[in-house]
């Protein structure tokens, strides 16, 4: 069974093609800058990437592209559309409506478009992603996994604000969380190395987006993220917490609106803005390296708040049995991971310092003897919406 799994966006639009038979990718590919001017990225397994640009005015238009570049005889890996056997869609949110995954009919694309309320951004882009499929790739079914998912276990005392009910009623106002289908794989991974399944787990998704997520026997608990990504840590470029005070000091000592200071929150905050050198880790520890003090502290500021969501969590959950760390920064930068761990020895924590600092595939990183374990474990998000894709198709058939 042939899969392919797309993330679209409001001007781009990333795909994979799964073989779900040996879980393989096949070919993926990136159309970005769809309705400015357009350009691309594709690579198959064994060849060589290619490159440039292609006028993309429209969604349909790089699913047209994608088409061609699967189906090239050079390039290719399939030699028409129809070995496609299904189509699964990473889908920002379906409200408290679907925790799990869906086939994708009439009803379903209703609630993804009641939901843009919750997901202004996304929910719209994903939608065009989906008649963009219907249009090109004709009568293939349609899977919707939702980034929110995994997060509607959370009770009530979690996932409400507390401000007058109402709005909960009348706007369905509440914490949602994201990077759901990532805290799902890496816990699900982590259950299976722990061979535990009641394990008490904080799962760490560090990259751009960041998110921390409790995970108490398979389920989310809470996590760090809220009503939008914008809640939660600091960021590379969002703020995370802070005393919702400051939209007023600012609105009134700037003149700004709220939407505005949302988008400055969201867009000009988190490392970049503490430091001014950059929303890149990369960057950020380059220059913290080189005595710049605000880099410093804003690499401290995303430390310290990791650290806390990791004993807060613990303490919500009664114990901690592991950490997670997972995403470009989780999975690739052992320095940050060692911060964030160190004091946490009262938790049971102790690294094995040299092998943290050097992996960066799937690893157990704990000393030998550690009563909790810090596991390092590849997000693949991609194959979770692959997979549920394949079973919710296998299930109609
Ligand atoms: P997203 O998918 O949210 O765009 P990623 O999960 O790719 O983000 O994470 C991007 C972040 O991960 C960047 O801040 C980057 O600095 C960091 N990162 C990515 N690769 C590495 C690496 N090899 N070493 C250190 N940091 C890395």
């Amino acid at each position: 069974m042939k899969i392919l799994v797309v993330n679209a966006g409001s001007s781009s639009l990333k795909y994979q093609l799964f073989d779900m038979d040996t879980q393989d990718v096949l070919a993926k590919g990136l159309c970005e800058r769809i309705g400015i001017d357009g350009r691309y990225k594709y690579s198959a397994a064994g060849k060589e990437e290619i490159k440039g640009d292609y006028p993309m005015p429209t969604h349909a238009d790089a699913i047209k592209l994608l088409t061609k570049n699967l189906t090239d005889p050079e390039i290719g890996v399939i030699s028409s559309m129809d070995e496609i056997d299904a189509v699964g869609h990473r889908v920002l949110t379906a409200g408290d409506i679907y925790s799990d995954s869906v086939f994708i009919d009439d009803t379903v694309k209703k609630v993804i478009r009641d939901c843009i309320p919750i997901g202004p951004l996304h929910n719209p882009a994903n939608l065009t992603g989906i008649e963009a499929c219907a249009e090109v790739i004709k009568d293939v079914p349609q899977v919707a996994v939702f980034d929110t998912g995994f997060h509607m276990t959370m009770p009530p005392k979690a996932f409400l604000y507390a401000i007058p009910y109402r709005y909960y009623e009348e706007y369905r106002l509440r914490k949602y969380g994201f990077h759901g289908t990532s805290h799902r794989y890496v816990s699900g991974k982590a259950i299976e190395m722990l061979g535990n399944p009641h394990a008490k787990i904080v799962t760490c998704h560090l990259g751009n987006g960041s998110s921390c997520a409790a995970v108490k026997d398979g389920k989310v608990i809470d996590t760090s993220m809220g009503l939008t990504p914008l809640e939660g840590l600091p960021m590379g470029t969002r703020s995370g917490n802070l005393d919702p005070a400051v939209l007023g000091f600012i609105g009134d000592h700037e003149g700004k609106s709220a939407s505005e200071i949302v988008t400055m929150l969201n867009k000009e905050s988190g490392v970049l803005g503490v430091s001014g050198v950059s929303s890149d880790f990369r960057d950020l520890e380059a220059a913290a390296n080189e005595g710049n003090e605000r880099a410093r502290i804003a690499l401290d500021m995303f430390i310290y708040s990791v650290r806390k969501y990791i004993g807060a969590y613990a303490a919500a959950m009664g114990g901690i049995d592991a950490v997670v760390f997972t995403a470009g920064i989780g999975e690739n930068n052992g320095r940050i991971r060692a911060a964030i761990m160190e004091g946490l020895e009262f938790l049971g924590f102790e690294l094995d310092q040299e092998k943290n600092l050097k992996t960066r595939e799937q690893a157990d990183v704990s000393a030998p003897g550690a009563k909790a374990k810090t596991l390092v474990i590849p997000t693949n998000e991609e194959l979770v919406i692959a997979m549920d894709t394949m079973n919710i198709v296998l299930q109609r058939a």
